[in-house]
Parts: structure tokens; C-alpha cells; sequence
């Protein structure tokens, strides 16, 4: 199976998908809400498996082991080199461009794994879990130009958060994943959610934007 996401304006070039990694908690207000104390302790990330992947437009399907279902909007960064080892002052060299995506994940199930000491994959990895919009190519200087992630739900805005306020910057979180585990072109990073997670209903319709940004997110729930 090929994991691709198109890269806007390049018909004949997909961006191949190869790993998934998922920052945890890099926004201070959804640590606060989630019941951290984001002073004491650090982002950190997991992984979801290149299955997660989604294409925008695709049909969210309601994993039948899950009752309680929510949204995380996220900014997704497309690495385009591979690297160990970065340093903040380089990290920029390796974003390839950017993306909206969405951090499906299973609340009950993950507070389960929590509760029982065991990892989380279930909660985060399963099928359809990371869609995500076409890759915008661009460096980090083009990303100014946007403004706040904006989630919609059947029309009525439930998460908004400005990228600019991540715990770990865009370079640091580069920097820091980098530190443990290779980085490698085609590697999407999902940045972490800002405050305002919630659940999803099958017949949601979902809409994730970033002001500025020509592409819309846009994810149908079904059974
Ligand atoms: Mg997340």
C-alpha cells in the first residue's frame, strides 16, 4: 500500500507518507483542560501507523469499539529531509511545507490505556485516525501569513487556536523529536491540539481550516 498525500499545484509529484508523529499536549490551555499542569510537564509524542492516514473528502468511519470519539485540530508539518539530531537553528532546512489535519482519537479507550498503564495505540492509531489536508509546499516564513486553526461542526465553531501559542515551536519540536528517533522526508508531524477537544456524533460533517490557507479539511462521520 502507498501512503500519499497530493502536494498542491504538483499533479504528477505525491508527498509519500512515511511515519506519523503525533505531539502531546503543546498547547498549555488543552493541557489545563485535559488535567496537566503544563509548567511541570513537558510536550511529549507518540505515533500513529502510515494506516491512520486519511485523504480530505474521505468518510470518517466510527471505529465500533469507541463510544466516546473526539476531535483534535491540528497544524501537520511535511518533513522533507532526513536528519538526527537537529538543531533548533537548522530545523526550518527540513520542513517541506504544511497541512491541516485532524488527531482522531478514542477518549474512552485512551483514558482506559491511561488507567491500566498501557500504551495508547488503540486510542490513536486505528484506521482513518490522522486525515489530513493536500501539502501546501512552504518554509516557515510562508506559514506566517496564517492565521488561527478554526474547527467547525455541522456548521458551528467548536476549536479555535493559534499555532504561534505550541509549548514547542515548530523548530523546537523538531529538534526535540529529533533527539530520540530519525526524522525522514515524508515524515508528517502532527503538531497538538489546542484547547477545545470534543466529541463527534455519526452525521457530524467536520470542517478544519487555517484562516489564510486555501484548503479546508473536511470530514464526513459514518457508521
Ligand atoms: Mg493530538
Amino acid at each position: 500500500m502507498n501512503y500519499s498525500l497530493p502536494i498542491l499545484g504538483e499533479e504528477d509529484n505525491d508527498f509519500a507518507v512515511h511515519k506519523i508523529i503525533c505531539i502531546g499536549r503543546n498547547y498549555a490551555e488543552h493541557a489545563r483542560e485535559m488535567g496537566h499542569d503544563p509548567e511541570r510537564e513537558p510536550p511529549f509524542f507518540f505515533f500513529k501507523p502510515q494506516s491512520a492516514l486519511a485523504q480530505n473528502n474521505s468518510a470518517f468511519i466510527y471505529p465500533h469499539f469507541s463510544r466516546q470519539v473526539e476531535h483534535e485540530l491540528e497544524l501537520v508539518i511535511a518533513i522533507g529531509k532526513s536528519g538526527t539530531q537537529i538543531p533548533v537553528a537548522n530545523a526550518a532546512d527540513y520542513v517541506l511545507g504544511f497541512a491541516v489535519g485532524l488527531d482522531m482519537t478514542c477518549r474512552d479507550i485512551q483514558k482506559e490505556a491511561k488507567n491500566m498503564g498501557r500504551p495508547w495505540e488503540l486510542a490513536k492509531g486505528f484506521d482513518g485516525s490522522a486525515p489530513c489536508t493536500a501539502i501546501q509546499r512552504g518554509s516557515l516564513q510562508d506559514l506566517a501569513q496564517y492565521g488561527d486553526l478554526v474547527l467547525t461542526r455541522n456548521g458551528e465553531e467548536v476549536q479555535r487556536g493559534n499555532w504561534r501559542d505550541m509549548v514547542w515551536p515548530i523548530p523546537e519540536l523538531i529538534a526535540e523529536v529529533s533527539r530520540y528517533i530519525k526524522l525522514e522526508a515524508g515524515d508528517l508531524i502532527f503538531t497538538g491540539t489546542p484547547a477545545g477537544v470534543g466529541p463527534v456524533a455519526i452525521g457530524d460533517k467536520l470542517e478544519a481550516s487555517l484562516e489564510g490557507f486555501s484548503q479546508q479539511l473536511t470530514l464526513k462521520v459514518a457508521k
